[in-house]
């Protein structure tokens, strides 16, 4: 049973956010949430069960202007910030996701790791196939960054990224999405971001990524296994270039077949 009810967002006045800029007392809010969330969640961090943090974990240790803060950010429509980025929302229901086992091996043979990542069982079945695919062709594999993250661990990310965009929600929503906006917290069209065998991610330089052959094969051979690179340079929908980031569509039925 839900301990909170979210505000209606049918006002339209992103619940007097200043999405330029946030005012003072907001910024004064921010920091009082930020505050009472880290140590309840950087546990949770550590053993990577912050990625499937539910609403009501989210809200249940805040007061209640700091829950009202919370649901301005849910109310706010990313098309408004100026981003085509799409609305995906939220599935009613918990997705089954699973854990994606995997270990990172780092050029000194020391293995190291990755912090838990989850699933949907397709999408890790697709992911496995291609890597499999690329080992072979390539001698290489990428490996799961991130995967699933639920919408309220997604604001939790857009609070905590806002302190390097300086607290502005337009400039922030160009690297992080909104929650209900993001490809990772949606299994129908689930993301990854992959890292590879080096620790090389592109996070603060795409062309780093961009430049690995793994992101060359990717280019060539991902959509054979259903996944597709949502953030082209200059893509239409103002996000910037994401060249670590797939989602993926589940092959279409074949026409006829179901006669
Ligand atoms: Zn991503």
């Amino acid at each position: 049973m839900s301990v909170w009810t979210p505000l209606s967002s049918a006002n339209g006045l992103a619940g007097g956010l200043n999405t330029e800029r946030l005012d003072p007392e907001q910024l004064q809010t921010l920091h009082d949430v930020l505050q009472t969330l880290k140590p309840v969640l950087e546990p949770q961090q550590q053993n990577g069960t912050a990625i499937l943090l539910t609403w009501d974990q989210l809200y249940a240790p805040l007061a209640a202007p700091q829950r009202a803060f919370l649901d301005a950010f849910r109310s706010l429509d990313a098309q408004a910030l100026g981003s085509t980025a799409h609305h995906f929302g939220e599935l009613t229901a918990a997705p089954e996701v699973v854990p994606v086992g995997q270990q990172m091996l780092h050029q000194d043979q020391v293995s190291q790791p990755l912090p838990p990542q989850y699933l949907p069982r397709d999408v890790l079945q697709a992911y496995s196939s291609m890597m499999d695919a690329m080992q072979q062709q390539l001698g290489k594999r990428l490996y799961v960054e991130s995967g699933y993250r639920s919408p309220a661990y997604q604001l939790y990310l857009f609070l905590g990224y806002l302190s390097n965009h300086d607290y502005s929600i337009r400039e922030t929503n160009r690297y992080v999405a909104l929650p209900g906006h993001s490809e990772h917290g949606y299994p129908p069209r689930q993301a990854i971001d992959f890292i590879n065998q080096q620790g090389i991610s592109g996070e603060n330089h795409p062309e780093e990524f961009e430049a690995l052959p793994e992101y060359g094969w990717l280019q060539q051979h991902a959509r054979d296994f259903g996944f597709f690179l949502s953030y082209p340079r200059n893509n239409a929908s103002n996000t910037a270039f994401e060249p670590w980031h797939w989602h993926y569509e589940p092959p279409q039925e074949p026409p006829g077949r179901r006669q």
